[in-house]
């Protein structure tokens, strides 16, 4: 089964991808086939990944996934959050991984936050069609706390910044295998397989 994938972003791509071909489901991105972004106008992630989902089915004609995800840190009130992408241009910063990093780095020292709590969290949302009245959706949440400065290279967006306490690294010090065991995105992805398998009879 063919499904569009509501984003751009290579690296998530290539995240999913290898979650859900267990399943024999195929991405194709949105922009391989000319679709433009969404708007992602709300205030929490799954209706940002429903918006998302419902607009790639409504271009394509074809069932389609969404992943709106993010960064939500404590001392921050939950910010990033639904933010995480662009949050250096709240500041007047160019929209880049690096900017919104700095960005984190220099909200949370003026607060002398040391170490703070934070989690990635993902929701996903899968449509049959644009106007699908049962939208399957996800969600999958890793916690972890905020290093005073970027550790490792892999991954993207905060991985650098996410420490986890039981694994004693930053996110992006991991392999892509374990980040894809562990992650809110693979988290929420298995309970999404689970609903493929029940609802829409796939696997
Ligand atoms: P979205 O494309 O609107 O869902 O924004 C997702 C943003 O959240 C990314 O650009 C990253 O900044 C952040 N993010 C989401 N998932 C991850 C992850 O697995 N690692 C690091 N940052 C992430």
């Amino acid at each position: 089964m063919k499904l569009v994938l509501a984003s751009n972003n290579a690296k998530k791509l290539a995240e999913l991808q290898a979650l859900f071909a267990p399943l024999g489901l195929e991405l194709v991105t949105q922009g391989s086939l000319g679709i433009a972004e969404a708007e992602e106008p709300y205030q929490t992630f799954v209706e940002n990944a429903l918006a998302k989902a419902r607009h790639a089915a409504r271009c394509s004609g074809l069932p389609a996934l969404a992943d709106d995800s993010g960064l939500a840190v404590d001392a921050l009130g939950g910010m990033p959050g639904v933010l995480s992408a662009r949050y250096a241009t709240l500041f007047g910063q160019p929209k880049s991984d690096a900017d919104n990093n700095r960005v984190l780095l220099e909200q949370l020292q003026q607060r002398g936050a040391v170490l703070p709590r934070a989690r990635f969290v993902c929701a996903l949302a899968a449509v049959r069609s644009a106007d699908d009245p049962e939208p399957l959706i996800a969600m999958g949440r890793w916690e972890g706390q905020i290093l005073g400065a970027p550790q490792g290279e892999a991954g993207f967006g905060y991985d650098p910044l996410m420490f986890i306490p039981a694994l004693q690294q930053s996110v992006a010090q991991l392999g892509a295998e374990q980040k894809n065991r562990l992650s809110h995105r693979a988290l929420a992805a298995v309970s999404l397989q689970q609903q493929f398998k029940e609802v829409w009879q796939l696997g």
